[in-house]
């Protein structure tokens, strides 16, 4: 493996440069977007997610721009504490460190620069031939050029499966939607905190000494379009039902710039997630809902496992490529499927189930996130070469 093709410069793809640049591996990345700007909120790193950033060298660095923490605090939609779940992840690194996503971008731009890697901007795939040895591919900007291997990163949307897999597998909008506004951080808000209400949800989650975001999730039937210049107004009315920590956060929410507003779509293309010498991956192979914020980390594990698995010399690439499936499938289709089960299972939430399902959560709750975090803390290379 010596030339390899990335589609896409987000997280995932800017994770695999590293991974295989810093294996010796030639490798080139496009980008569609013109510009290396990402949207200003933040996102969180669970342990997991950690560790794959070990991995790709840039450990202490998103360490020292983020925020550790080590739970998630649930509360009913007046800010009454339900139950504290303090996490099972970690060890080795903080159960979790969220940080601004302009701050992780940074980060990874950096390491693929030292890692040797180009990224070209304004450009993406304009046609490929798997001649079974190699893959000759034109680029939108008339480049063409010879690779072992292609990867597309190249979102849920992902022209690439589209290509290899046709139109059967494309999002489905879940029906909900979340807002994220990025806020000062109040003194007390040291961990992720997130409150019940009835068919929606909203939470807090730090992002430094100074600052946090504010996340809302709302049903949103029929996927409407949220003009920008009314984001603050709708945002404000829809909290209006809380109190407590979030009542006085929907103070400052009239009028805010900077809202981000992403409709919840998720898509999980069945194994395998190549077809000869291209494989989709990321967000374009298994986009979930953001509800153990672990999308991200799934990316950055796939970035991570699959440099691991086209290592080893004298493999056949389609042999590398399943070695990989036999070590990402049963972990994404867990997190996927238990992120579904949250968003549905909170959104179905109503005024008079509120007292029940509040109840339930104080009894259940511990136990179902501890086990799901025992899976995800154990090691993600464990089945590895
Ligand atoms: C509301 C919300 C909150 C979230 N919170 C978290 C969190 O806290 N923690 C976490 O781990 N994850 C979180 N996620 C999920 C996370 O953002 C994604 O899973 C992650 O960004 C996926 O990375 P990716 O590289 O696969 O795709 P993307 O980040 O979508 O990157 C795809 C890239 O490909 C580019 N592209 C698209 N089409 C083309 C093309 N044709 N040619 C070239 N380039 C192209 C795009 O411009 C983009 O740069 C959240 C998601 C949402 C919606």
């Amino acid at each position: 493996m010596t030339k390899v093709l990335i589609i896409g410069a987000g997280i995932g793809g800017l994770g695999a440069a590293i991974a295989l640049g810093r294996r010796g591996v030639d490798v080139d990345v496009v980008e569609l977007r013109e510009n290396s700007g990402v949207l200003g909120v933040g996102i969180n790193q669970p342990a997991n997610s950690l560790r794959a950033l070990r991995a790709l060298g840039v450990l202490d660095e998103v360490l020292a721009a983020g925020f550790p923490y080590d739970r998630n605090s649930f509360y009913d939609w007046q800010g009454r504490l339900v139950v504290d779940c303090p996490s099972a992840l970690g060890g080795d690194v903080p159960a979790n460190t969220a940080l601004s996503r302009s701050d992780l971008h940074r980060i990874l731009i950096g390491a693929v620069e030292k890692a040797g890697v180009k990224v070209t901007h304004g450009t993406t795939l304009h046609d490929l031939h798997d001649t079974g040895d190699h893959v000759d591919v034109t680029l939108t900007d008339g480049k063409a050029e010879t690779y072992d291997l292609v990867i597309g990163f190249d979102g849920q949307r992902s022209p690439l499966r589209r290509r290899l897999f046709g139109t059967e597998h494309e999002p489905v909008f879940t029906g909900y939607s979340v807002w994220r506004l990025t806020m000062p951080r109040p003194a007390e808000v040291t961990h992720t905190m997130l409150f019940q209400g009835d068919g929606t949800k909203a939470g807090v989650i730090p992002l430094s000494d100074d600052s946090m975001y504010l996340l809302h999730v709302t049903a949103e039937p029929g996927n409407p379009h949220i003009p920008a210049d009314g984001m603050a107004e709708m945002l404000a009315e829809r909290l209006a039902g809380y109190g407590g920590l979030i009542g006085e956060l929907r103070d400052s929410v009239s009028g805010a710039d900077g809202i981000v507003y992403s409709p919840l779509s998720e898509v999980l293309l069945p194994s395998p997630w190549f077809k000869g010498r291209t494989i989709v991956l990321g967000d374009a192979a298994h986009a979930c809902a953001p509800h153990l914020t672990q999308g991200a980390g799934m990316a950055l594990e796939d970035a991570v496992v699959l440099a691991e698995e086209l290592s080893p010399t004298g493999r056949a690439v389609g042999a590398s490529l399943q070695a990989f499936m036999e070590r990402r499938c049963q972990r994404v289709k867990l997190v996927q499927d238990v992120s579904h089960q949250i968003l549905f299972g909170e959104m179905a939430v109503t005024t008079e189930t509120l007292p029940a399902a509040v109840a339930h959560m104080r009894e259940t709750l511990p136990g179902q996130l501890r086990q799901v975090e025992n899976f995800l803390n154990q090691a993600f290379w464990a089945a590895g070469p």
